[in-house]
């Protein structure tokens, strides 16, 4: 299946697709759980009637925080990064949330420690650490803020809250990664 292929886009105009191998009325149904609804329409409420393009993505993550009735919100960030982290953490708790930031280098661990083929004494990203830290805290939702690649999805896989991403880290391209298009 390759949608950016695709030349009729029949689902554009809510048409079943007939490349789609997948229940789609178990899919239906599944949208309508309690807690599936409370994702859904706390992200439609910003951007329906017009809003859509009003709120930048840290506005978006305040209110649908708010939508959701969040308290807590774990920030899981780059120590290269602590500065942004440390504006978005103060941005949340003007907005009334509890931001609990926790850097990559959390726990102290040596890359020798955390990948076995290596034997590098200075100090590791630790995802582990960072998601199990949040789980602790009981945060109600994860930010990613230019966790590494893969560093990103270990996080993601031991969180126990719904993680979003505020940044993705690209050291080329100054956290855009589709200027590296540009060059080409
Ligand atoms: S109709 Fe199917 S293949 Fe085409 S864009 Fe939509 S989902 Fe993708």
């Amino acid at each position: 299946m390759d949608c950016t292929r695709c030349t009729t886009k029949q689902c554009q105009s809510l048409s079943e697709c007939t490349s789609l191998k997948v229940d789609a009325a178990g899919i239906a149904r599944e949208y309508l759980s309690e807690e599936n609804q409370k994702i859904v329409r706390s992200a439609a409420k910003l951007v329906d009637n017009g809003r859509g393009g009003t709120l930048g993505r840290i506005e978006e993550l305040a209110e649908f925080c708010t939508n959701m009735n969040f308290k807590k919100v774990g920030i899981a960030y780059c120590w290269g990064l602590e500065n942004l982290a440390s504006q978005l953490a103060t941005y949340l708790r003007e907005q009334g949330l509890r931001a609990i930031p926790v850097r990559c280098t959390t726990g102290g661990k040596s890359q020798a420690e955390t990948n076995s083929t290596s034997s590098i004494k200075s100090v590791s990203c630790n995802p582990l650490t960072q998601a199990k830290q949040l789980n602790t805290e009981k945060v109600d939702i994860a930010v990613t803020l230019g966790l590494c690649m893969g560093h990103d999805i270990l996080f993601q896989q031991q969180c126990t809250a719904p993680v979003t991403n505020i940044l993705v880290k690209d050291r080329v391209y100054n956290h855009q990664p589709f200027d590296f298009f540009n060059t080409k």
